[in-house]
């Protein structure tokens, strides 16, 4: 059997701010699986270019994005901008002669994107580019020789698609070349917006939707003590934005003081600002030392 350690690749995409969704959903994962794995993180650069975009910022934001990823500890041999690499691209087209415009049409995010854009605006520009990106991102998977690539359900469909080009290109050129990836199903929670924890955090939502990560801390404060708490659930179930609040308790390995409130909240003892405050030290606690991180990268000269 073959000893070595399995390679593993993620990427994030450059689109600005990090938030707590991104941390607890995605890097702080990238972090802890960094030594067990062959680990190879990349900014796609080319992937925002698929969604409406400012150009004139693309070059800033992805550098920011590298620094942001560092300052929550991924180290930096381990990280890739994909820009840089001419060979994703470059493979990305011999790829594109390996797979079929039917396989692509029948890609779900390419639909759901698709739509997400044409709701804003009926005549919206829905590129080329965001049809062909599932052989971009095949490309920025098979290249590293990707044994895992950690998944959401939502790229599921994707990955597989990333198989189906390995197993067609090693077939046509009769060479076990490249690796068939397979999903690394990792257990990351799902952080809720504060302002609408029916809804997902996520920037697309709007900026009082999601907290920066290395936002200021009156900021953090400010929202988590406004954080919707009653969403009009039944009252014998944990309301969406309460069970959020304890959810980033959790997050941010604050077992005990989760505890003994989860405790409160069964004998309808527990006081909302608690709570609430629980969470803003917590949140203080762990972004303080990121932004600390961050605040000596940018000013490192050799970066
Ligand atoms: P956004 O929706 O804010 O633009 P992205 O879609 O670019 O975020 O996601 C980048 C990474 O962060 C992905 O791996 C995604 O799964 C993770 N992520 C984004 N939002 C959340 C969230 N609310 N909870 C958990 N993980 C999230």
């Amino acid at each position: 059997m073959e000893n070595r350690k399995k390679n593993v690749l993620s990427a994030i995409q450059p689109t600005g701010d990090l938030h707590l969704g991104n941390y607890f959903g995605a890097v702080k994962n990238w972090v802890a699986i960094q030594e067990k794995y062959n680990a190879v993180y990349g900014v796609v650069n080319y992937h925002t270019m698929t969604m409406p975009y400012k150009a004139a910022n693309l070059q800033e934001a992805t550098w920011k994005m590298i620094f942001m990823v560092m300052a929550c500890g991924v180290k930096v041999e381990n990280l890739f901008i994909q820009s840089l690499i001419p060979e994703h691209a470059e493979l990305t087209w011999i790829f594109g002669c390996t797979c079929s415009y039917g396989e692509l049409a029948r890609m779900t995010q390419f639909k759901d994107k698709g739509e997400q854009l044409k709701e804003g605006d009926k005549e919206a520009f829905v590129s080329a580019g965001l049809f062909y990106y599932p052989v971009l991102q095949a490309a920025d998977i098979l290249i590293y020789h990707a044994d895992l690539v950690p998944v959401g359900k939502d790229q599921e469909q994707h990955l597989e698609l990333s198989r189906n080009i390995a197993a067609r290109f090693n077939r046509q050129f009769n060479k076990e070349y490249f690796v068939h990836p397979e999903p690394l199903y990792t257990e990351t929670p799902k952080v809720l917006s504060l302002a609408d924890p029916t809804r997902k955090m996520s920037k697309s939502l709007g900026e009082k939707h999601y907290v920066n990560l290395f936002g200021d801390a009156d900021r953090i404060r400010k929202q988590v003590r406004s954080a919707v708490t009653d969403t009009g659930e039944r009252n014998d179930v944990m309301s969406a934005g309460v069970s959020n609040l304890f959810e980033l308790l959790k997050a941010c390995e604050k077992h005990d003081i989760r505890q003994s409130l989860l405790d409160d909240y069964s004998s309808g003892a527990l006081k909302y600002a608690d709570l609430k405050e629980a969470v803003v030290e917590a949140l203080i606690e762990l972004t303080q030392p990121l932004k600390e991180n961050l605040a000596a990268i940018q000013a490192d000269k050799r970066m």
